[in-house]
């Protein structure tokens, strides 16, 4: 079984519409796929409604959370949540939250970006995000569009960096705010790619330990953006705090140059994670016909 839990559509910043990112994970042979678009559960009945025969679909969304330290800075981190019931008042309220305060996130990296004379519209990258929650990738393409950059890769190693000065943090949630929602509307939790230092400042393992105190299910070791240290160093905290174990691709279409399956998560971690979840099941094309 081939394992991909953690893709973004066009319903986030990812480039596949969910009708297409199922009908690439099945060419792609994927017996399991997460849809984890970031904030959002917009794209789970188009991808549920397409879903090729054999292909698990996994609904979920990426959640921008973040950490504060009572003496240190204030770390974004991001926190995947499966099989939640997307009714849960409070957790619509801030996923809804969370994409509106993208808006004027967006529109102030852009202002601050045109007040240095780069080149780059709202209005354009609104059109370009077509109604999925705005990020920075959206941006990104308007620059390359614009010829400010060569690539969007480019776009995140300078401009949009979080450690550019442009840079404008969203109103993320607090994430043991977002652990203990998630658990109350029934879903699993898995800390997504805990070491991407390359995106700015990561947590620490204490930090990953009071998460775990706090409920969380799971982290993803096997990344792209996790050398082959960092999973040998995060294979051992899963270990340690009894998280489970998950790869993916964080595949985004052309917004990124990873393939569908980059990073896989096996079986048996699969199962325990379905194990925790207690508001839905995964999805196959039998249950979407049978509603
Ligand atoms: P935002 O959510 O607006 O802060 O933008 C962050 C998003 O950009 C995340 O989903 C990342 O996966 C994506 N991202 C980060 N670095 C890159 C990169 N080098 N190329 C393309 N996308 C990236
Ligand atoms: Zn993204
Ligand atoms: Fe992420
Ligand atoms: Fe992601």
């Amino acid at each position: 079984m081939t394992i991909d839990l953690h893709t973004h559509t066009t319903a986030s910043d990812g480039t596949d519409r969910p009708a297409e990112l199922v009908a690439k994970a099945a060419a792609a042979r994927l017996s399991v796929v997460a849809i984890t678009d970031h904030d959002t559960t917009a794209g789970w009945a188009e991808a549920e409604a397409a879903l090729p025969d054999g292909l698990t679909l996994v609904p979920g969304t990426e959640f921008s959370c973040a950490y504060t330290d009572p003496n240190g800075p204030r770390i974004s981190l991001h926190l995947l949540g499966y099989l939640f019931d997307p009714d849960h008042d409070g957790l619509r309220a801030e996923r809804a939250r969370l994409r509106v305060s993208r808006l004027a996130r967006g529109r102030a990296i852009v202002d601050n970006l045109t007040a240095d004379g780069v080149a780059v519209t709202w209005n354009r990258v609104v059109e370009i995000a077509r109604g999925g929650a705005v990020g920075r990738p959206h941006i990104a393409r308007v620059l390359v569009e614009n010829g400010v950059v060569g690539s969007v890769d480019e776009a995140f190693r300078n401009l949009l960096s979080s450690r550019s000065k442009y840079y404008v943090p969203k109103a993320d949630t607090d994430v043991f705010d977002a652990i203990r929602l998630l658990r109350d509307a029934g879903g699993v939790t898995v800390f997504a790619h805990p070491l991407a230092h390359r995106r700015g400042a990561v947590v620490g393992e204490d930090v990953i330990a009071s998460m775990a105190q706090a409920g969380l299910h799971g982290i993803e070791v096997d990344h792209p953006d996790h050398s082959p240290a960092d999973r040998a160093r995060l294979a051992q905290v899963a270990e340690e705090l009894g998280l489970v174990r998950t790869g993916s691709s964080d595949y985004h279409g052309e917004n990124k140059v990873f393939a569908l399956g980059t990073c896989t998560t096996s079986r048996a971690a699969y199962e325990q994670l379905l194990s925790y979840g207690t508001a839905r099941e995964p999805l196959t094309k039998g249950d979407a016909l049978s509603k």
